[in-house]
């Protein structure tokens, strides 16, 4: 398992590598522009060659471009779905750049319900494929249910992956948090082998590409994204279950967590993760 954070790219794209290599990690996830707002980032050609030398000189293995959170490719607002499919293939021309994945949540129906948003997301999502090159893949966020997003359940993955063609470079990343949110319980280890043979059976394990490790303030089932702290939430130490399952040990375990202070993760959550991890091993 590789541990990684999201980390911010203030003051240069290549500063993400920076930031990554003093908290200790050996992934990184960043946004390549401001994600609460359309326009893209102009990112200097020289930040991008520093952001791939810099990654080489700290080891870190694996780069994860988090896309727009106001992307929504099931809008029924064409003027929306347009932006959005914009705004992720100019995520996937940054990372494929950077040498890294793209991860983005699919949107909502917005009651419409996901058979309707389904027709809406795909020819959207078949563009955007064909911007991956031979690297860079595209990963859909598995969500946490809330206002009929999209992806809060392995069937709705499953359902996406098949009608876009078992497309070559698309993934999936799985949220711990959203997990639990949806109501699956990722801290009962006969729950977390049943969702991972789901994953192996309509999906592929080879498509799971990056796990998105955070504790959950809300609870079991509550469709509420509420990140929390590791250890500080409702699973607790009872993320050793999902951390522990042998499908996900060459992974990258990325944390999304409030950190300290609410400006994200820092060393000591880094550290809490690798001893949660160390202990999942030792127990299995
Ligand atoms: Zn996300
Ligand atoms: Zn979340």
């Amino acid at each position: 398992m590789l541990y990684g954070a999201h980390v911010s790219s203030s003051g240069g794209i290549h500063t993400a590598i920076d930031r990554i290599e003093a908290l200790g990690g050996d992934a990184v996830q960043l946004f390549t522009q401001s994600p609460r707002m359309w326009r893209p980032t102009a990112h200097d050609p020289a930040n991008l060659a520093r952001f791939r030398e810099r990654r080489r000189e700290a080891g870190v293995g694996y780069v994860l471009c988090h896309a727009l959170y106001l992307i929504n490719l099931a809008s029924p607002d064409d003027d929306l779905r347009t932006k959005s499919e914009a705004a992720l293939r100019s995520t996937l021309a940054v990372a494929r750049k950077l040498e890294g994945d793209v991860v983005f949540h699919v949107g909502s129906h917005g009651g419409a319900g996901f058979d309707a948003a389904l027709e809406r997301v795909l020819p959207a999502l078949e563009r955007a494929l064909a911007e991956t090159g031979e690297r860079t893949w595209l990963l859909l966020e598995s969500s946490a249910g809330a206002g009929g997003t999209i992806g809060r359940s392995i069937a709705e993955l499953v359902a996406i992956v098949e009608r876009a063609g078992r497309h070559p470079r698309l993934g999936i990343c799985l949220d711990t948090c959203h997990l639990y949110a949806s109501g699956v319980d990722v801290t009962d280890p006969a729950t977390v082998a049943a969702l991972l043979a789901d994953v192996d059976e309509g999906i592929g394990l080879e498509r799971l590409r990056a796990l998105h490790v955070n504790d959950s303030a809300a609870p079991l089932g509550s469709n509420r994204d509420r990140h929390a702290n590791i250890g500080e939430g409702e699973l607790g130490d009872g993320l050793v279950a999902f951390l522990g399952h042998p499908a996900l040990q060459e992974l990258p375990a990325i944390l999304e967590t409030p950190g300290p202070d609410g400006h994200g993760p820092d060393g000591a959550e880094l550290e809490k993760l690798r001893a949660l991890h160390e202990r999942a091993l030792s127990r299995s």
